[in-house]
């Protein structure tokens, strides 16, 4: 079908995705058109592409967000110096990554301004003023803002100094309540990643030394990457009353007693999607999940000479799938079908639609799945126009089934639970993927850990075996954590 000029190639210059994960990586983002490099040193530029995908993450996590009772609202970029410094181990946590504000036009200002590394201060200031009594809690606000981290290293979405997330900030009336919220949107997130973005997730407590700086508790979800390293994809914190303290975030209780609140924070960014890019993508390119695809299928008219009927044909198909809600693309280019299909497989479409004159004498168009390989079962199914909606809304929720199902199924057989130690350092060492043991939750068992090995706790849970002894070290273990070498 794809008679192709020898000058067009197929696949923009590609690396392996298993000989350099790295360089394949930053390879298709680029191609892909994900993202450009900024004139600026560690920010980037997200493309439409790429703005598209950090719409649908937006979109689909928006919505979790709402339906369990959060509103969104913005805070200020610039936060006084005075007021970063009050909370001293969230300032310390964060001072090595904050850029700061000196001069407004000509004037030096007499209080330097910090740009958000996060906004527990300036929204805990806030929630100061707006809380007086347990009437006005619990108070459940997210917003989605950009942040500055000073980073001298860039990797689109995984490392960059200007990034955008998410970040919700919540108050209550009991420590309960609090601690119900932070694993409740861990919940969340963990729903977001494994059915939205099809990325399968171990979820748990942080250790002490891989806490959020100011937080009693940390959680989040952590992700395996082809190369077996872990890639924390978002966190949730149980702050207790140490930011309402320093803040002053009090309230009168139904006992007429004035009571410090407690508080959370929890956020995701858009590092989610280099997950996603990393962990679906092959050599071909991206491979975007359905739900988060800013286009779920391209349609490819095959127009020979003058004919334009194929052209017309898609065109009001277009119309028609938009009209039930697809997010749909004609390639109108004028290029062989042959290039056009590598292309939109390298920008990771999830499904094509090829319209020729063979097809339009038939009444059928064909659908062509990107997760599958060229003349495997089920690759290209045929549909008549009158079954095209119906059809693709099948060919999409198989993308998004597979593409979940082949990344579970590697990290399952890239989970490991080693029973001596020096299988497990060894495993730590070579980033065999997570792996999970029996652990004494030691600071100094840890530190032992990463010096030797690079590898940390990426989450713990509950001991699997009671009774059982830190594979790392001997001790008796109170938890299983899962340990990993992380981006
Ligand atoms: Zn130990």
């Amino acid at each position: 079908m794809s008679e192709l000029p020898a000058q067009e190639p197929l696949v923009k210059e590609i690396p392996p995705k298993g000989a350099d994960l790295s360089a394949w990586y930053t390879a298709v983002c680029l191609k892909a058109e994900l993202v450009s490099y900024a004139p600026v040193r560690g920010c980037i530029v997200l493309r439409p592409h790429g703005f598209g995908l950090w719409e649908n993450l937006q979109k689909e996590l928006d919505a979790r967000i709402k339906a369990t009772g959060h509103e969104n609202a913005y805070f200020p970029l610039l936060i006084p110096e005075s007021l970063l410094n009050r909370e001293a181990e969230h300032v310390e946590g964060f001072a090595p990554e904050v850029a700061w504000v000196t001069q407004g036009g000509q004037e030096k200002l007499e209080e330097r301004l910090a740009i958000r590394p996060t906004s527990e201060v300036i929204i805990g200031v806030m929630y100061a003023k707006w809380i007086q009594s347990h009437r006005d809690l619990p108070v459940l606000i997210n917003q989605w803002a950009n942040i500055v981290r000073w980073e001298k290293a860039t990797r689109p979405f995984l490392r960059t100094m200007e990034f955008l997330w998410q970040e919700g900030h919540t108050a209550h009336a009991t420590a309960e309540e609090a601690r119900t919220e932070t694993e409740q949107m861990l919940g969340v997130y963990r729903d977001f990643a494994e059915n939205v973005a099809a990325v399968p997730v171990y979820a748990g407590l942080k250790s002490a030394s891989e806490r959020f700086p100011g937080a009693l508790e940390t959680y989040s979800i952590e992700a395996l990457m082809p190369d077996g390293k872990a890639l924390q994809s978002a966190t949730s914190h149980d702050l207790g009353q140490n930011f309402s303290r320093t803040y002053g975030i009090k309230f009168t209780d139904v006992d007429q007693q004035i009571k410090l609140a407690y508080t959370t924070s929890w956020g995701m960014s858009w590092r989610m999607l280099g997950a996603v890019i990393m962990v679906h993508g092959d050599d071909r390119g991206l491979q975007i999940p359905p739900k988060l695809a800013p286009i779920e299928a391209v349609i490819v008219p095959i127009v020979k000479g003058a004919e334009t009927a194929p052209l017309e044909k898609a065109r009001e198909l277009a119309k028609t799938l938009r009209a039930v809600g697809f997010r749909i693309r004609v390639d109108e280019r004028d290029r062989s079908p042959g290039f056009k299909y590598s292309d939109w497989e390298m920008r990771g479409v999830p499904v094509r639609i090829e319209i020729g004159p063979r097809d339009l004498a038939a009444g059928s168009v064909s659908l062509v799945r990107r997760d599958k390989q060229k003349g495997e079962d089920g690759s290209r199914v045929t549909a008549g126009f009158d079954a095209v909606a119906a059809t693709l809304r099948e060919q999409l929720d198989a993308v998004q089934d597979s593409l979940y199902a082949r990344a579970k199924a590697f990290l399952e057989s890239h989970t490991f639970a080693p029973a001596d130690r020096a299988t497990f350092f060894e495993q730590c060492k070579n980033r065999a993927g997570m792996i999970d043991i029996p652990w004494c939750n030691r600071p100094a068992c840890e530190t032992d850990v990463k010096n030797q090995t690079s590898a940390t706790t990426r989450v713990m849970r509950e001991l699997q075996q009671p009774g059982a002894r830190c594979v790392a070290c001997g001790e008796p273990a109170v938890v299983n954590a899962y340990f990993a070498q992380s981006y």
